[in-house]
């Protein structure tokens, strides 16, 4: 009988223990992506970007002699009928940590047991699973770097290679076709504009992590702050499809550390920020949620999404170039540098005093490398209410930042068009991607500042003041 590998998060055949013990049974695998729920609510990019990345899968699978069957429905009852059409007795899965997952796996895991099938999950998604990580006194870590400490020195385990075949069913179950899932139907920005940013499949991220250790790591402490430059590993995108695991990129870095290539142990430190912010997540869900800290629940931020300070940030037209800059590679390469959400995340927070919650959920719908776990860490970092984040009185200066980190003004001419007699052609290909009721020119003149660096940092400030925290 067949086993049914259940696909989510995890678009990959190298590294892949769910898929490595499923074509160890010697039985026939039957690989299912399943559109429910939990993926309607997902935003367009990484909506949008998943379908390409299942499109990628599938050729993938067809190489290796499998599909991909593609079924839409609540995940218990498609795999219910899965088990029914195929005689299944097996159902194999990637483990995944955000609560609303947690909650229908343990579900689906009881109930497929109550059948008598066999349901099991297994690791991939991290390298230290969160409850395997612990403090002294039996918790979970708060603040990084002692995270860090902790699990700096352990074993991770070795990458897995892909199977050479992926045994095949005699017939295959009917499937969806992609197509019908429309996943690209939200995004209203020129998917073709965004299309050539896109690191599609796991063959590109395993080039790319090669050539970021081959290339970038060694001037990695230098260069990662540049926003101009493609200096990081740029693999977060396949980080949150699970197109590479995190053990490979450990690995390549451990051996990059081993030479002794400079920046090396930081890109190891980074890939800890993301089992941090997994490690939060999972022990206080309502990361995603609300303030971390509650007493923040009565700090007086402006809530509404249609106020014009909030328009202006999204569209990258606040007047503080750093953070159009930032925001404008958002909208039309799906990504933004770290720098940059930082600078964004703190001008939308502090100078703007506007919940982050908005900030977060603009992301979600902007970011091809959303992920649930670092997106709600980064928001709660940078506007002050979560575990280890900055204090609320360090109000990041855009002005003195661009600065420091841009200082020729590179990424500002590859970001903003107006004003300029012969703008960059990455410049225009924002005007290219934003849609036309924004109603905006590449001549139209650079407004001035929504809000100043000084008055937004003394409103900010004053503001914090009076709430005593
Ligand atoms: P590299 O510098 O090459 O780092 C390697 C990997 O380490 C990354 O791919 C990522 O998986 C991990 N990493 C690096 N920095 C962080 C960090 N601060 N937190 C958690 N993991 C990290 N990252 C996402 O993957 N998805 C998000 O939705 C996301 N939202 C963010 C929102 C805000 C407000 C902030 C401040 C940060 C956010 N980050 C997010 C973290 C970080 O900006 C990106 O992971 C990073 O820019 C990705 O680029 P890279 O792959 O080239 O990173």
């Amino acid at each position: 009988s067949p086993v049914i590998l259940w696909l989510r998060r995890d678009l990959r055949l190298t590294d892949h223990p769910a898929l490595s013990a499923a074509v160890a049974q010697g039985r026939p695998v039957i690989p299912v992506f399943i559109h429910d729920d939990a993926l309607a609510e997902l935003g367009a990019a990484p909506k949008w970007r998943l379908g390409l990345g299942l499109e990628a899968l599938e050729k993938a699978l067809r190489d290796k002699g499998s599909r991909l069957i593609l079924r839409r429905g609540p995940a218990l009852d498609s795999l219910r009928d899965l088990i029914a059409e195929t005689g299944a007795r097996a159902v194999y899965w990637s483990r995944l940590y955000d609560p609303q997952a947690q909650t229908r796996d343990a579900a689906v895991k009881d109930a497929l047991k109550a059948q008598d099938i066999e349901a099991r999950s297994f690791g991939g998604h991290l390298m230290f699973e969160p409850w395997t990580v612990a403090t002294k006194t039996g918790g979970y870590y708060r603040v990084y770097t002692p995270m860090w400490n902790a699990v700096r020195g352990r074993e991770v385990d070795a990458p897995l290679s892909a199977p050479s075949r992926i045994p095949a069913p005699d017939a295959w179950p009917a499937s969806d076709t992609l197509d019908s899932w429309r996943m690209g139907a939200a995004m209203n920005r020129g998917a073709d504009v965004v299309r050539p940013h896109v690191r599609l499949g796991e063959g590109a991220a395993q080039d790319r992590l090669a050539e970021f250790i081959d290339r970038w790591v060694g001037v990695y402490d230098k260069t990662r702050d540049q926003p101009h430059v493609a200096g990081t590993s740029l693999l977060s995108e396949n980080l949150a499809l699970g197109e590479i695991s995190p053990h490979q990129c450990w690995h390549a870095g451990q051996r990059a550390l081993a030479e002794g290539k400079a920046g090396a142990e930081t890109f190891l430190k980074e890939l800890v920020w993301r089992e941090f912010a997994y490690h939060l997540m999972y022990h206080t869900p309502h990361l995603l949620t609300g303030n971390w800290k509650p007493d923040w629940d009565a700090f007086g931020w402006n809530e509404d999404e249609d106020h014009p300070h909030v328009i202006a940030w999204k569209q990258g037209r606040t007047g503080i170039r750093f953070v159009d800059a930032a925001m404008r590679e958002m909208y039309v390469t799906g990504r933004m540098h770290n720098r940059g959400r930082m600078i964004v995340a703190s001008y939308l927070t502090k100078h703007l005093m506007t919940h982050w919650k908005i900030g977060l959920k603009w992301f979600e719908d902007c970011l091809i490398d959303w992920d649930p776990a670092s997106n709600a860490m980064g928001w709660q970092w940078a506007a002050g209410s979560g575990p280890d984040a900055a204090p609320y009185f360090r109000v990041f200066n855009p002005v003195t930042q661009l600065d420091k980190f841009d200082p020729k003004g590179n990424y500002v001419a590859q970001w903003i068009a107006e004003g300029r007699k012969t703008p960059s052609d990455t410049a225009l290909s924002y005007f290219r991607a934003i849609p036309r009721h924004w109603g905006l020119t590449p001549q139209d003149p650079y407004p001035a500042p929504v809000v100043t660096a000084e008055d937004g940092r003394k409103a900010a400030l004053a503001a914090y003041e009076n709430r005593g925290f």
